[in-house]
């Protein structure tokens, strides 16, 4: 049984598990109590299980699921006949070097702050699914992304709980000779050391940059303690770690890619590092860059112009100076590969800009996105229209299996082997769905959404413990002992995401009385769920959650609007499986793609969005609704008017209505026909396996 005991602790240290629902409840099933209170993270779990408890444990059934899973998981890693091995067969060999600043894989490893993070998580999961040859690059942040809390007055305060190597599935990268490998990198005037940890993420590793050693100054210690911490100089110090420092890594590594992706601006200091390399080798600076360009492909996410990075000449010349002195590169020739005008060297320094002018290619995020996209660059390829500016687009996806709750994947399970079969097309999916009756459809979404409720519940009167906010919702009912303020009859809309001001989380607000006398139908009620961080600079995005608490005190909302505070990838699972209506209402088109509405389609959730990011790709009319067709106003104002209004018209004509229409058995049967158009048109098409195949086919592959 001692070999068990080593399978067991084999498996904690490899994310696979978190994508497998047996694997995943073998963890569970050790400990309830203790699998929540260390956050689903197994490799903490066994710290706290003896020796002898799990030997116990192992001589019973337990043992017995545990080497199903161990079979099944020996079976994924060693499994030869690939996706990639067919149809990729270089990229089965040779890496792909995936670069991003943060990485949303479970929410035990707080390495992620928002939508960029989990589709990167998403990304090297496919990739490991797929076979393709993908190690990850990113930064180690002990303090990760901060917690949220809300405090009376519904104002958002931050704190930065650590986290540890030994509890977390990380490996020291070592040297051949078993000494730690630490990579040296020039910052200022200075010399920065980095080690590595890895991270296995099925096939795949992740390996994470880590200032925090004794050798450095202790002011570089902290590079990256924080996910987008600190101030701009902070910002380029985590970025040259990411990008000089990855490159450096994957080289000590011995590791050779065949392409390099940069996932958002972030990382494109990376080609600096190759571009040096080119030079040593010899080559001119001219057809070094060409050579660089060859080796790297970019992914830009957003229109939004502060989530462009940019630094000012004299922070590139104060950071790079003797980066660029030991490698003859001019400082006004670096300010060129980064300024969108190359006739004015002393403006600022733009990583999209780099990462466009040294990669072979460029591409969006989505169709909408793309066109934006080709527009908001165009003036960086010296052509005279946007049609012809090379930019493309692959529209993001979710990792369904990571997405799916255990409850849904054995839902499906019952009429199909497994998800990847039931979504291969939408032909497929389609085929299944036909053996599903509407009683049984229903029961899905029913037991979703009990879940969700009786999660809410345990989670609010968890959040009472050290704050007020919803003391209320309890309150209404303490004579008869605190009751689950939400019921799982009543139609219910989820609204989740980072809260980003143009994703205008309180626009269902424009008119309190509308909403009021909506939410407070009779027959047809309604409850709403919210949940999201600001970044902690942004003070516009605390208003927003604050305006969003202090509605949903009032009298007339009290237990039927909750904020869940801590918004975070399990908070974000429970309740995208949940919830009858996703909303997104951002203000068009500043939402590249956008996931989230996504990863409700195999839950039997409805999409209600404006037709942003990848929705006017995926609504067909009748899978969901659209709130307007894309007017654009001027004023911010007459936008919001606009919108609003749409929104509550339809949610009063169309979805509401449609919800509580109930046959003789009290099943809604027209409801029931969006959710099947939804499962089979977005389960298949909307998720990262399609995603990492078009990226393979279309860009990691020279034709
Ligand atoms: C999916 C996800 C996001 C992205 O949400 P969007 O609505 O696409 O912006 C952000 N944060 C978490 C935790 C997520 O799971």
């Amino acid at each position: 049984m001692r070999h068990n005991i080593s399978a067991l602790k084999k498996l904690s240290r490899n994310l696979w598990w978190s994508w497998d629902t047996e694997a995943k409840e073998l963890f569970k099933e050790l400990s309830p109590l203790l699998w929540e209170r260390v956050n689903h993270n197994p490799v903490e779990l066994l710290h706290h299980i003896s020796n002898d408890e799990l030997k116990a444990r192992l001589d019973c059934e337990f043992g017995k699921k545990l080497n199903s899973v161990i079979e099944r998981f020996e079976n994924y890693l060693t499994e030869k006949e690939t996706w990639a091995a067919k149809h990729a067969p270089l990229l089965a060999e040779k890496t792909v070097a995936y670069f991003s600043a943060e990485f949303g894989i479970h929410e035990s490893v707080r390495i992620y702050s928002g939508g960029l993070g989990v589709l990167a998580g998403d990304h090297i999961k496919s990739a490991s699914d797929l076979g393709l040859n993908l190690a990850g690059i990113t930064l180690f942040y002990k303090e990760g992304y901060f917690r949220q809390c809300l405090n009376q007055q519904g104002w958002q305060t931050e704190d930065y709980p650590l986290q540890y190597p030994e509890s977390l599935p990380l490996e020291k990268v070592t040297d051949s000779e078993g000494k730690d490998l630490v990579i040296s990198l020039d910052i200022a005037q200075s010399e920065v050391f980095a080690q590595a940890w890895s991270l296995n993420v099925g096939r795949a590793k992740l390996y994470l940059l880590d200032t925090n050693i004794p050798v450095n100054e202790p002011h570089y210690r902290n590079i990256c303690s924080r996910v987008y911490g600190g101030d701009q100089n902070m910002r380029i110090n985590q970025e040259i770690v990411l990008g000089i420092g990855g490159v450096k890594l994957l080289r000590a590594l011995g590791i050779n890619p065949a392409v390099y992706h940069m996932n958002e601006g972030h990382s494109a200091f990376l080609t600096a590092e190759l571009l040096v390399t080119e030079l040593e080798k010899g080559k001119g600076l001219a057809e070094a860059k060409e050579n660089v360009k060859e080796q790297c492909v970019f992914t830009t996410h957003t229109p939004v112009a502060a989530g462009h990075d940019r630094f000012s000449r004299d922070m590139i010349h104060y950071s790079f100076d003797k980066y660029l002195q030991k490698s003859g590169i001019a400082l006004d020739d670096f300010m060129r590969l980064g300024s969108e005008d190359p006739s004015n060297l002393h403006g600022l320094f733009t990583m999209t800009v780099l990462a466009i002018n040294l990669s072979r290619s460029a591409n969006g995020v989505s169709k909408l996105h793309g066109r934006v996209s080709r527009e908001m660059w165009q003036h960086i390829y010296a052509v005279e229209s946007p049609e012809k500016v090379p930019i493309g687009h692959i529209t993001n996806g979710v990792h369904t299996a990571s997405w799916c709750s255990g409850f849904t994947d054995r839902f499906w399970r019952q009429y199909t082997d497994n998800l990847e079969t039931f979504t291969a097309s939408p032909d497929t999916a389609a085929e299944v769905l036909a053996k599903v009756t509407d009683e049984e459809l229903w029961y899905l979404r029913y037991r979703l959404k009990r879940n969700l409720v009786d999660f809410i519940y345990r989670y609010l009167s968890n959040q009472l413990f050290h704050q007020h906010v919803y003391a209320a919702h309890m309150e209404a009912d303490s004579s008869k002992s605190t009751k689950n303020p939400l019921s799982p009859d009543v139609l219910t809309i989820g609204f989740a995401r980072r809260f980003a001001t143009y994703k205008r989380a309180p626009l269902i607000f424009s008119d309190i009385e509308r909403l009021t006398r909506i939410m407070n139908h009779p027959t047809m009620p309604v409850q709403i769920i919210f949940a999201g961080k600001a970044h902690p600079h942004d003070d516009a995005g605390k208003h927003y959650i604050q305006q969003i608490v202090e509605h949903a005190r009032l009298p007339q909302f009290k237990g039927k609007i909750i904020f869940l505070e801590n918004y975070d990838l399990g908070v974000a699972k429970r309740m995208i499986s949940g919830v009858d209506v996703w909303l997104n209402n951002p203000i068009r088109p500043m939402e590249a793609s956008g996931t989230s509405g996504q990863k409700t389609a195999l839950h039997g959730g409805l999409n209600f969005s404006i037709p942003d990011g990848w929705w006017p790709e995926a609504y067909n009319g009748g899978n969901g609704w659209s709130i307007g067709k894309g007017e654009q106003f001027e004023n911010h104002q007459d936008q919001d008017r606009h919108d609003a209004e749409q929104l509550y018209d339809i949610l009063e004509n169309q979805i509401i209505p449609t919800f509580y229409d109930r046959n003789a058995d009290n099943i809604p049967v027209k409801w029931l026909k969006k959710v099947r158009n939804a499962v089979t048109s977005i389960g298949p098409v909307y998720n990262t396996h399609r995603m990492v195949k078009d990226y393979t086919l279309q860009y990691y592959l020279k034709d």
